[in-house]
Protein backbone atom coordinates (compact mmCIF):
# COMPACT_ATOMS: atom_id res chain seq x y z
CA UNK A 1 0.00 0.00 0.00
CA UNK A 2 1.30 3.77 -0.63
CA UNK A 3 1.41 5.21 2.92
CA UNK A 4 -0.82 8.36 3.14
CA UNK A 5 1.14 11.87 2.73
CA UNK A 6 0.17 15.29 3.94
CA UNK A 7 1.85 18.07 3.34
CA UNK A 8 1.19 22.28 4.80
CA UNK A 9 2.28 24.36 2.67
CA UNK A 10 2.78 27.85 4.32
CA UNK A 11 2.93 29.82 1.35
CA UNK A 12 4.20 33.40 2.33
CA UNK A 13 2.05 33.54 5.63
CA UNK A 14 3.60 33.56 9.32
CA UNK A 15 5.47 35.13 11.82
CA UNK A 16 8.47 33.17 14.46
CA UNK A 17 5.65 33.67 16.78
CA UNK A 18 2.87 31.94 14.57
CA UNK A 19 4.94 29.39 13.56
CA UNK A 20 5.87 28.44 17.07
CA UNK A 21 2.42 28.06 17.62
CA UNK A 22 1.71 25.59 14.68
CA UNK A 23 4.53 23.55 15.19
CA UNK A 24 3.53 23.03 19.13
CA UNK A 25 0.09 22.16 17.98
CA UNK A 26 1.57 19.45 15.54
CA UNK A 27 4.22 18.25 17.90
CA UNK A 28 1.10 17.54 20.54
CA UNK A 29 -0.90 15.94 17.89
CA UNK A 30 -0.06 12.40 18.27
CA UNK A 31 0.40 11.90 14.58
CA UNK A 32 -0.58 8.38 13.28
CA UNK A 33 3.17 6.54 12.61
CA UNK A 34 0.94 5.24 9.10
CA UNK A 35 0.44 8.99 7.67
CA UNK A 36 3.85 10.89 6.42
CA UNK A 37 3.68 14.70 6.95
CA UNK A 38 5.58 17.43 6.13
CA UNK A 39 5.46 21.18 6.82
CA UNK A 40 6.88 23.31 4.18
CA UNK A 41 7.31 27.19 6.04
CA UNK A 42 8.84 30.28 4.46
CA UNK A 43 12.48 29.52 3.38
CA UNK A 44 13.41 31.69 6.68
CA UNK A 45 12.25 29.73 9.10
CA UNK A 46 13.24 26.57 8.08
CA UNK A 47 16.10 25.46 10.10
CA UNK A 48 14.12 26.88 13.12
CA UNK A 49 11.59 24.37 12.39
CA UNK A 50 13.23 21.58 11.27
CA UNK A 51 15.02 22.05 14.90
CA UNK A 52 12.25 21.96 16.85
CA UNK A 53 9.35 19.70 14.79
CA UNK A 54 9.27 16.60 16.09
CA UNK A 55 9.04 12.81 14.52
CA UNK A 56 7.27 12.01 12.39
CA UNK A 57 6.68 15.06 11.13
CA UNK A 58 9.59 16.60 8.62
CA UNK A 59 10.18 19.93 7.34
CA UNK A 60 9.84 20.55 3.92
CA UNK A 61 11.10 24.18 1.66
CA UNK A 62 8.54 25.36 -0.89
CA UNK A 63 10.82 25.75 -3.54
CA UNK A 64 14.85 25.94 -5.01
CA UNK A 65 16.97 25.96 -7.20
CA UNK A 66 19.09 23.56 -10.11
CA UNK A 67 22.49 24.90 -9.41
CA UNK A 68 24.81 23.24 -6.39
CA UNK A 69 26.04 26.67 -5.43
CA UNK A 70 27.32 30.35 -7.24
CA UNK A 71 26.34 33.51 -8.05
CA UNK A 72 22.31 33.20 -8.23
CA UNK A 73 21.19 35.49 -5.72
CA UNK A 74 18.19 35.03 -3.50
CA UNK A 75 18.43 31.31 -4.29
CA UNK A 76 18.82 28.37 -2.25
CA UNK A 77 20.08 25.34 -3.57
CA UNK A 78 19.25 21.31 -2.99
CA UNK A 79 22.73 20.26 -1.37
CA UNK A 80 22.29 22.92 0.99
CA UNK A 81 18.62 21.86 1.80
CA UNK A 82 20.16 18.27 2.42
CA UNK A 83 22.90 20.28 4.42
CA UNK A 84 20.48 21.89 6.79
CA UNK A 85 18.70 18.41 7.08
CA UNK A 86 15.70 19.60 5.46
CA UNK A 87 15.06 16.50 3.22
CA UNK A 88 11.92 17.53 1.27
CA UNK A 89 11.02 20.49 -1.56
CA UNK A 90 7.61 21.47 -3.08
CA UNK A 91 8.64 22.18 -6.79
CA UNK A 92 6.55 23.44 -9.61
CA UNK A 93 3.52 24.68 -7.80
CA UNK A 94 1.42 26.54 -9.46
CA UNK A 95 2.09 29.89 -7.62
CA UNK A 96 5.95 29.42 -8.56
CA UNK A 97 4.51 28.56 -12.43
CA UNK A 98 1.84 32.04 -13.01
CA UNK A 99 3.77 34.50 -11.12
CA UNK A 100 7.69 33.49 -11.39
CA UNK A 101 7.54 32.09 -15.06
CA UNK A 102 8.41 28.75 -13.91
CA UNK A 103 8.05 26.81 -17.41
CA UNK A 104 7.49 23.03 -17.45
CA UNK A 105 11.32 22.11 -18.45
CA UNK A 106 12.72 24.79 -15.21
CA UNK A 107 10.22 22.57 -12.79
CA UNK A 108 11.71 19.28 -14.53
CA UNK A 109 15.13 20.44 -14.04
CA UNK A 110 14.68 21.51 -10.27
CA UNK A 111 13.40 18.09 -9.90
CA UNK A 112 15.69 16.15 -11.23
CA UNK A 113 18.83 18.19 -9.03
CA UNK A 114 16.81 18.13 -5.97
CA UNK A 115 16.64 14.11 -6.20
CA UNK A 116 20.04 14.42 -7.06
CA UNK A 117 20.83 16.02 -4.06
CA UNK A 118 18.86 13.17 -2.09
CA UNK A 119 15.53 15.46 -1.66
CA UNK A 120 12.29 13.75 -1.76
CA UNK A 121 9.98 16.01 -3.92
CA UNK A 122 6.63 17.23 -4.03
CA UNK A 123 6.10 17.71 -7.72
CA UNK A 124 2.95 20.07 -8.54
CA UNK A 125 0.87 19.78 -11.61
CA UNK A 126 -2.87 21.14 -12.36
CA UNK A 127 -4.68 22.95 -14.70
CA UNK A 128 -6.40 26.41 -14.90
CA UNK A 129 -10.03 27.27 -15.24
CA UNK A 130 -9.57 27.92 -18.86
CA UNK A 131 -8.28 24.57 -19.49
CA UNK A 132 -10.45 22.46 -17.36
CA UNK A 133 -13.66 23.89 -19.31
CA UNK A 134 -11.92 23.48 -22.62
CA UNK A 135 -11.27 19.87 -21.59
CA UNK A 136 -8.02 19.78 -21.74
CA UNK A 137 -7.11 19.00 -18.12
CA UNK A 138 -5.75 15.59 -18.68
CA UNK A 139 -2.78 17.06 -21.86
CA UNK A 140 -2.11 19.87 -19.52
CA UNK A 141 -1.47 17.31 -16.46
CA UNK A 142 0.44 14.97 -18.88
CA UNK A 143 2.50 17.42 -20.55
CA UNK A 144 3.40 18.83 -17.39
CA UNK A 145 4.07 15.08 -15.69
CA UNK A 146 5.93 14.41 -18.99
CA UNK A 147 8.79 17.27 -18.77
CA UNK A 148 9.45 15.61 -15.32
CA UNK A 149 9.72 11.95 -16.69
CA UNK A 150 12.29 12.99 -19.20
CA UNK A 151 14.67 14.15 -16.08
CA UNK A 152 14.30 11.26 -14.22
CA UNK A 153 15.15 7.70 -13.91
CA UNK A 154 12.07 5.36 -13.37
CA UNK A 155 14.24 4.14 -10.01
CA UNK A 156 13.51 8.10 -8.63
CA UNK A 157 10.02 7.88 -8.38
CA UNK A 158 10.07 6.94 -5.45
CA UNK A 159 12.00 10.13 -4.71
CA UNK A 160 8.23 11.19 -6.11
CA UNK A 161 4.78 12.36 -4.57
CA UNK A 162 2.78 13.60 -7.38
CA UNK A 163 0.52 16.82 -6.25
CA UNK A 164 -2.52 17.42 -7.96
CA UNK A 165 -3.33 20.78 -7.80
CA UNK A 166 -6.24 22.18 -9.78
CA UNK A 167 -5.62 25.91 -9.94
CA UNK A 168 -9.07 26.97 -9.90
CA UNK A 169 -9.69 25.13 -6.52
CA UNK A 170 -6.37 26.86 -4.67
CA UNK A 171 -7.15 29.19 -2.15
CA UNK A 172 -10.93 29.81 -3.44
CA UNK A 173 -12.76 27.88 -1.21
CA UNK A 174 -13.55 25.66 -4.62
CA UNK A 175 -12.81 22.39 -3.48
CA UNK A 176 -12.79 19.94 -7.12
CA UNK A 177 -15.49 17.38 -6.49
CA UNK A 178 -14.75 13.56 -5.21
CA UNK A 179 -15.36 12.66 -8.81
CA UNK A 180 -13.17 15.33 -10.36
CA UNK A 181 -10.20 14.15 -8.25
CA UNK A 182 -10.50 11.23 -8.16
CA UNK A 183 -10.82 10.90 -12.28
CA UNK A 184 -7.44 13.02 -12.83
CA UNK A 185 -5.56 10.65 -10.16
CA UNK A 186 -7.09 7.51 -11.73
CA UNK A 187 -5.70 9.38 -15.30
CA UNK A 188 -1.98 10.16 -13.85
CA UNK A 189 -1.82 6.88 -12.44
CA UNK A 190 -2.38 5.26 -15.81
CA UNK A 191 -0.37 7.57 -17.81
CA UNK A 192 2.69 6.46 -15.02
CA UNK A 193 1.78 2.88 -16.04
CA UNK A 194 2.15 3.63 -19.72
CA UNK A 195 4.77 5.77 -19.56
CA UNK A 196 7.29 4.65 -16.72
CA UNK A 197 5.85 1.12 -15.20
CA UNK A 198 3.15 -0.68 -13.42
CA UNK A 199 5.41 -0.45 -10.36
CA UNK A 200 5.52 3.38 -10.73
CA UNK A 201 1.90 3.93 -11.09
CA UNK A 202 1.39 0.85 -8.03
CA UNK A 203 3.71 2.94 -5.23
CA UNK A 204 3.84 6.29 -6.22
CA UNK A 205 1.68 8.89 -3.80
CA UNK A 206 -0.93 11.10 -5.86
CA UNK A 207 -1.86 13.68 -3.49
CA UNK A 208 -4.80 16.51 -3.74
CA UNK A 209 -4.28 19.99 -3.12
CA UNK A 210 -6.89 22.93 -3.56
CA UNK A 211 -9.05 24.30 -0.58
CA UNK A 212 -9.01 21.22 1.31
CA UNK A 213 -9.98 21.62 5.06
CA UNK A 214 -11.03 20.02 7.57
CA UNK A 215 -14.21 18.93 6.87
CA UNK A 216 -14.03 18.00 3.00
CA UNK A 217 -10.60 16.07 3.54
CA UNK A 218 -12.60 12.38 4.60
CA UNK A 219 -14.30 12.03 1.82
CA UNK A 220 -11.84 12.92 -0.46
CA UNK A 221 -9.20 10.54 1.69
CA UNK A 222 -11.30 7.43 1.14
CA UNK A 223 -11.18 7.92 -2.97
CA UNK A 224 -8.76 4.89 -3.99
CA UNK A 225 -6.45 6.83 -6.01
CA UNK A 226 -6.15 10.03 -3.47
CA UNK A 227 -2.92 9.12 -1.36
CA UNK A 228 -3.37 12.44 0.60
CA UNK A 229 -3.31 16.07 1.15
CA UNK A 230 -1.30 19.26 0.23
CA UNK A 231 -3.30 22.08 2.11
CA UNK A 232 -2.46 25.66 1.83
CA UNK A 233 -4.80 27.87 3.98
CA UNK A 234 -6.06 25.58 6.65
CA UNK A 235 -2.40 24.03 7.14
CA UNK A 236 -2.25 27.47 9.46
CA UNK A 237 -5.19 26.26 11.33
CA UNK A 238 -5.56 23.46 13.78
CA UNK A 239 -8.01 22.16 11.29
CA UNK A 240 -4.52 20.65 10.11
CA UNK A 241 -4.01 18.05 12.64
CA UNK A 242 -7.62 16.52 11.54
CA UNK A 243 -6.49 16.22 7.79
CA UNK A 244 -2.66 15.03 8.53
CA UNK A 245 -5.18 12.32 10.55
CA UNK A 246 -7.98 11.97 7.66
CA UNK A 247 -5.68 8.50 6.13
CA UNK A 248 -6.74 6.31 8.72
P1 LIG B 1 -5.34 26.09 -0.38
O1 LIG B 1 -5.43 24.86 0.51
O2 LIG B 1 -5.22 27.36 0.41
O3 LIG B 1 -6.42 26.11 -1.41
O4 LIG B 1 -3.95 25.95 -1.17
C1 LIG B 1 -3.63 24.76 -1.80
C2 LIG B 1 -2.22 24.80 -2.20
O5 LIG B 1 -1.84 25.55 -3.09
C3 LIG B 1 -1.26 23.94 -1.48
O6 LIG B 1 -0.03 23.93 -2.11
Amino acid sequence: GRKFFVGGNFKMNGSIKMIKEIIEQINNAKLDDNTEVIVAPPALYLLKVQETLSAPAQVSAQNCFTETSGAYTGEISPSQLKDADVHWVILGHSERRALFGEADKVVADKVRAAIKAGLGVIACVGEKLEERENGTTEEVVQRQLEAIAKEIDEDKWKDVVIAYEPVWAIGTGKVATVEQAQETHAGIRKWLAKTISDKVAQETRIIYGGSVNGKNCRELAKSEDIDGFLVGGASLKPEFIDICKSGS
